[in-house]
């Protein structure tokens, strides 16, 4: 089995005529320039690699879009936190498959075939542990199977509230483990990993405000014993209160301090990573830690543009994250981290190279290859050996895309086909979305409005 591919985005460019096998694992097995010898199956539209979501909150999608009332002299970040806690509160197990679902079904429409889930729903409601620590990562496992979306789970360490060791607060209770109960929360995921190979496992300190130092240290060893070289990810200098927070607390800026504390690798995922100084900037790109960026929630909660072109001219690795699922689909994603750095900039088509001198492409290749190393997997890329993953973009000739040529498909898809569909998505070589429909969708429609509805009975906004 295999298919073969007209046009089709690669780590150097596009390429014309590739033939890609499909693996019984469904990686992709050769994958040579030809004219189709083995008679696989044609695709005509363009095709590029599917897109890595490298952090989500699954759970706030559902809080999508209802946090844009002003209601304090000065909105911020925590004031929508106060929103967040709402739904993180609220939600049961039930609940939160059935949004997860609905999440993962939209992102594969989207062109994200596989997301990282920095998970740190953990307690009940009332904040006592669950019998089963793994109670909410199972609805998480449970989404991603019944919609065929990759998975990299991570599970957070959450322990205080800010800098210093300070106590949790009441509305934190659902996040807070101790040692013991995070150690029996990795060996239950590790006993219950799905078995069809979709899914891997992580660390996430939730971030050096919720983790201090010796819980850190104490983490790192934690995953030295139990998932060996296992990707870590961490929230950093999101805030410049956070900045402000840390240099109070120990003179540092939270990214000098993480590298004061941690072997930060190739292995490590910093989320965020706003606001850096020059050194900052050199120190990530030389530990080959990959940045996650998230440009649509970091522009909706108001955190600050990140310094990309410093950072890319390192040669620093970087993916994009939907984080607060305001949006599922990553062209609105990398044009808002495009527009960021030209309209601070006063230029245009600041994200490229010369290799890939589109935008669109420079970015999407780019994107897809640092989110498949943050997630642990071998995907972001139309190469030998990794996963099937990729999707088809409609390319019209007779209507809109008239003038546009394969090799600017996605520039076109990107920052002018605003509400134009994408084609069938593949993961691991199976169509799982078809015409813009999955399979189970009226199911996983009705179990999401069912939660919502019940969700939304106390909540008034
Ligand atoms: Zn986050």
């Amino acid at each position: 089995m295999g298919f073969h591919f007209k046009q089709v985005l690669t780590p150097l460019g596009w390429v014309e005529n590739l033939s890609a096998e499909i693996t019984d694992l469904g990686n992709f097995g050769s994958v040579t320039e030809d004219e189709n010898p083995k008679g696989f199956q044609i695709i005509e539209n363009p095709v590029v690699p599917g897109m890595v979501n490298l952090h989500s909150h699954s759970f706030q999608y559902a809080m999508a879009g209802l946090s844009e009332c002003r209601r304090n002299p000065v909105d911020s970040f925590w004031s929508w936190r106060e929103m967040m806690y709402y739904f993180a509160h609220n939600v049961s197990p039930e609940d939160l498959q059935a949004i997860t679902a609905k999440l993962y079904m939209e992102l594969l429409k989207g062109g994200y075939t596989e997301t990282v889930e920095f998970h740190y729903l953990h307690n009940d409601m009332d904040g006592r542990f669950y019998a089963n620590p793994a109670e909410l990562s199972a609805s998480i496992f449970n989404a991603a199977h019944a919609t065929g979306m990759g998975l990299t789970h991570l599970p957070v360490f959450y322990a205080f509230s800010n800098f210093g060791g300070q106590s949790p607060t009441e509305s934190q209770r659902r996040f807070i483990n101790t040692r013991e109960q995070y150690a029996r929360l990795i060996d239950a995921l590790k006993a219950s990993l799905p078995s069809e190979g979709t899914t891997t496992l992580g660390i996430a300190p939730h971030s050096l405000r919720a983790v201090d130092e010796d819980s850190l240290q104490w983490l790192l060893a934690l995953r030295q014993d139990k998932l060996p070289g296992c990707p870590v990810h961490i929230h950093v200098a999101e805030q410049t209160k956070e900045v402000a927070d840390s240099q109070a607390h120990n003179g540092m800026r939270p990214v000098t301090a993480l590298m004061a504390q941690a072997p930060v690798d190739e292995n490590w995922c910093l989320i965020h990573a706003t606001h850096l100084d020059d050194s900052e900037v050199s120190a990530i790109a030389k530990s080959g830690a990959t940045v996650g960026l998230c440009p649509l929630t970091e522009s909706n909660l108001g955190d600050g543009i990140f310094p990309a072109v410093d950072y890319l001219g390192q040669d620093g690795h970087f993916g994009i994250g939907s984080d607060s699922n305001i949006s599922t689909d990553p062209r609105q994603e990398l044009r808002m981290l495009e527009y960021s750095q030209r309209l601070i900039r006063r230029e245009r088509n600041v994200l490229c190279s010369a290799p890939l001198p589109n935008t669109g492409a420079f970015l999407w290749s780019n994107a897809a290859q640092g989110g498949a190393r943050a997630a642990g997997k071998n995907c972001g890329a139309i190469e030998t050996g990794l996963e099937a993953n990729f999707i088809e973009l409609p390319h019209d000739t007779q209507g809109a895309m008239a003038c546009v040529s394969p090799e600017a498909a996605l520039d076109f898809h990107i920052f002018s086909g605003q509400s134009r569909g994408l084609g069938d998505v593949y993961v691991k070589g199976k169509k799982t979305i078809e015409n813009g429909h999955h399979p189970d969708e009226d199911k996983i429609n009705k179990a999401y409005f069912r939660s919502l509805r019940r969700l939304s009975e106390n909540l008034i906004v």
